[in-house]
């Protein structure tokens, strides 16, 4: 999809056709099906000589809308939208995937994805292996005749490492893998994984594409090729993205890139703020000089990103002070929202893997990650202040 436009522009005028109202702003299309003009006009439209809607769990103005805007965002030929982020991680892995297959993928990934590969996959005989963030050298020795593909994210949650994509992409291409970035974290304004090789690109909308903490959304997007393997797949076993979620994304989208800029310049606020606090142990943040994968951040991302990931001194009770302690900020699941919210991965999203797996990826007793918020800055700083010092 080629741009006509900068990427804030685009945010903002990719827009469905005009109905005959001419409105201004894309109305909300809940519709489960549409109607054809007589036997030919149906004929050929599932016999997909026309490209046009049919059914919602195919295809739906709303979406496709949604869809666009973000394949112009990633700078990706088509995509295909679902209902959660984790329903476009598996849709995306069990349209690619055959029995006996193998997938390479870091260890530092979201926990559900984390429970896809170690619980879900191999009931159909699909293995994995992980690499560990700072020996991409090592990837080549995991490659086997079974390996189709390599799977990364970065930063990665809840740690923000920064993993080398640039790497991973030219190591895709050696082998022969198809390269899949899960890139929510850094949103398409911070991060354009097809740009390092990447040939799909997923996202949970959930997170800063909403932005607002309202729907649950996913989407993968990348070669028109791949994407086609992954809509065939999706519009039988209907994972798709209702309209409505489609229509809150896609005005939510107009705003992305003011709203992630106003997180990195919190973020890295506090992130400066933490790094000199006497009860905390280790901060990392992207843009931080002293996060260990800086340069690499630097090269890859706009900016740093709304999370920052630090370890409060004493442990796990100092940690569970910490949280009892917080005032205003959402102790919650959610990331990427108006609202800061804390979390503590080890009793929560990360409780699932085993304590060697956590420890492995970084995951301490003590860690605490915050997605910063677009409330004031001092304000988000005074609620941790107090419950640091309570
Ligand atoms: C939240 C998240 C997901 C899953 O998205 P849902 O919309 O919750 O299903 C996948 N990957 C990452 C990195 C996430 O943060």
């Amino acid at each position: 999809m080629a741009n006509q436009h900068k990427f804030e522009t685009e945010a903002i005028r990719t827009q469905t056709e005009r109905s005959q109202f001419l409105e201004h702003s894309t109305p909300l299309y809940l519709t489960s099906s549409f109607v054809f003009e007589d036997a030919e006009d149906m004929r050929a439209s599932f016999a997909e000589e026309k490209d046009r809607d049919i059914y919602s769990r195919y295809g739906n103005p709303n979406s496709t809308e949604f869809i666009n805007k973000v394949c112009k965002m990633e700078g990706a030929e088509n995509g295909f939208a679902f209902a959660s982020g984790m329903a476009a991680v598996f849709s995306t892995f069990a349209a690619l995937l055959n029995s006996g297959d193998h997938i390479i993928s870091s260890r530092n990934i979201f926990g559900s994805t984390h429970s896809l590969f170690d619980q879900v996959f191999p009931k159909w005989n699909i293995d994995h292996s992980y690499f560990q963030i700072d020996e991409l050298d090592k990837i080549d020795e995991l490659v086997t005749s079974k390996t189709k593909i390599l799977y990364a994210e970065t930063p990665t949650n809840p740690g923000v490492d920064v993993i080398d994509l640039d790497v991973l992409g030219k190591i895709a291409k050696k082998h022969n893998l198809i390269f899949i970035v899960d890139n929510c974290f850094a949103s398409p304004y911070l991060q354009q994984p097809i740009k390092f090789g990447a040939d799909l690109v997923i996202h949970s909308g959930t997170k800063l594409m909403d932005g607002q903490g309202r729907v649950l959304a996913g989407i993968t997007v990348g070669s028109a090729e791949l994407v086609d393997k992954v809509y065939r797949f999706s519009r039988i076993t209907g994972p798709s993205l209702s309209p409505f979620n489609a229509w809150v994304l896609s005005k939510s989208l107009e705003t992305l890139s003011l709203r992630v800029d106003k997180h990195c310049e919190n973020a890295l606020k506090l992130a400066d703020f933490l790094e000199g606090h006497p009860k905390v142990n280790w901060v990392k943040y992207p843009f931080l000089k002293s996060h260990p994968q800086y340069e690499i951040a630097k090269r890859q991302m706009k900016a740093g990103g709304c999370v920052v990931a630090f370890e409060v001194d004493g442990g796990v009770a100092a940690g569970r002070r910490f949280f009892d302690a917080i005032k205003m900020l959402s102790l919650s699941a959610n990331l990427g929202d108006a609202r800061s919210i804390v979390t503590h991965p080890a009793s929560t999203t990360h409780s699932k893997l085993s304590t060697k797996d956590r420890m492995a990826t970084g995951i301490t007793d003590g860690m605490v990650r915050v997605s910063v918020g677009l409330e004031h800055i001092d304000d988000i700083i005074a609620d941790i202040e107090q419950a640091l010092a309570s």
